[in-house]
């Protein structure tokens, strides 16, 4: 595959720093379970102060390199590696492999105990279902999304909405759903008034676009608030298995700092596969020390920093609120039906078959 500064984009913004501000670290090694070996490569920030668009300076993820970001991540990594060890026992057990929690199909709705919550930010919480049964994983296909269903005391129908767990696919015993809450949003504010110990109705899979290793060798997910699960979902199957070379381009659009949620997992990866791992941020109410992006997601920006429509092998994905998905590809018309293809990557000259809406 072309290494990172052949292609435009990430790569061709990357390029001026490259040369002035770090010399960019060689492909990781990785060990058999796909992680970067200690001590190797990708230990400098991808992203460093990102040089302009003109006035606008796109990217700041060097910022997150903070020393609690170290730690957290630090922490997450040992979670994982007993969480993988435990995986990993489950499958050598000779005709254990791990059962699927989601079946579809007739399976119907799974009701799930919520285990544990986490305040994340000022509007988002991270719920941790326990599965049936304890050597369990999700076994979600990539991409696919949950369905979780809720009747209120009041209510005459009950409300439905789609959840990606951001918890990898394997994961044995749980799934972890992040959840911002909006106003009167029934569903998000039953979740975040849920307890230890509730249960809630969750089903699936309901399949998204099929990911198989190195299908594309390029792709660029445009996120807005929440809309990152889906794209986190794409990103770990990608970085989790060393047979997967694609190079992924990430546009994260939030109105605040405290908003960009997933930080210091997006700057990790960032960190250690900084040869196929570009993410760009974009805040709408930036603080004044602010280096990256400042406005909506736009089309200087992303004319920039995408891979070109005419690279053959690329998909752009798309998921945000509905006045951004507009803004940018035009929204669906329905679950099943991605809609035309309108807005900002049209306008570039995207194909439709180039772009997937989720
Ligand atoms: C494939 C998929 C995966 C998703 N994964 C997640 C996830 O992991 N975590 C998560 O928190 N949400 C996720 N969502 C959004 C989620 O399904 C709900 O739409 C959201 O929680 C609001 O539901 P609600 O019933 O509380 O509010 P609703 O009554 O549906 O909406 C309340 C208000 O918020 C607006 N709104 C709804 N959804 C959004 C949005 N995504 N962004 C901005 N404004 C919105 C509505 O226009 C309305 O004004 C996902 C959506 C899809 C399609």
């Amino acid at each position: 595959m072309s290494l990172f500064v052949a292609s435009r984009s990430a790569f061709r913004v990357a390029a001026p720093i490259k040369r002035t501000i770090r010399s960019y670290a060689t492909e990781p090694k990785l060990t058999p379970a796909g992680e970067p070996k200690k001590g190797g490569s990708g230990s400098g920030s991808n992203s460093g102060a990102l040089l302009g668009l003109g006035a606008a300076v796109l990217l700041g993820a060097g910022y997150y390199f903070t020393s609690a970001g170290s730690a957290s991540s630090a922490a997450k990594l040992a979670e994982e590696k007993v969480k993988n060890a435990a995986g990993e026992a489950a499958k050598k057990i000779p005709g254990a492999e791990p059962k699927k929690a989601f079946a579809g199909g007739d399976q119907g709705f799974l009701s799930l105990k919520l285990e544990e919550v986490e305040i994340v930010n000022h509007n988002s919480k991270r719920l941790r279902f326990r599965l049936p049964e304890d050597d369990m994983i999700s076994g979600l296909p990539v991409a696919s999304a949950l369905l979780t269903k809720y009747k209120g005391p009041e209510a005459e129908k009950p409300v439905l909405r789609p959840y990606t767990p951001i918890s990898d696919e394997d994961t044995v015993g749980y799934i972890d759903l992040l959840v911002k809450k909006y106003p009167n949003g029934p569903m998000s504010t039953h979740l975040h008034d849920m307890v230890p110990g509730q249960r809630l109705d969750i089903k699936g899979p309901l399949p998204k676009y099929s990911w198989a290793p190195n299908k594309h060798d390029h792709i660029a997910l445009v996120a807005g608030g929440t809309g990152i699960t889906p794209m986190y979902q794409l990103i770990r199957t990608i970085f989790n298995n060393p047979e997967d070379k694609t190079k992924v381009t990430l546009v994260f659009g939030n109105v605040s700092e405290d908003d960009i949620l997933l930080k210091n997992e997006l700057a990790h990866l960032e960190n250690h596969f900084p040869q196929r791992f570009r993410a760009f941020y974009v805040l709408d109410n930036p603080p004044k020390t602010w280096t990256g992006a400042k406005g909506y997601v736009n089309k200087e920006l992303l004319k920039t920093v995408l891979p070109e429509p005419k690279n053959e092998n690329i998909k752009v994905f798309v998921c945000g609120p509905p006045g951004m998905m507009e803004s940018i590809s035009g929204n669906k018309k329905s679950p099943r039906d991605q809609g035309e293809l309108k807005g900002i990557l049209k306008e570039l000259g995207y194909s439709p078959e180039q772009v997937y809406k989720f």
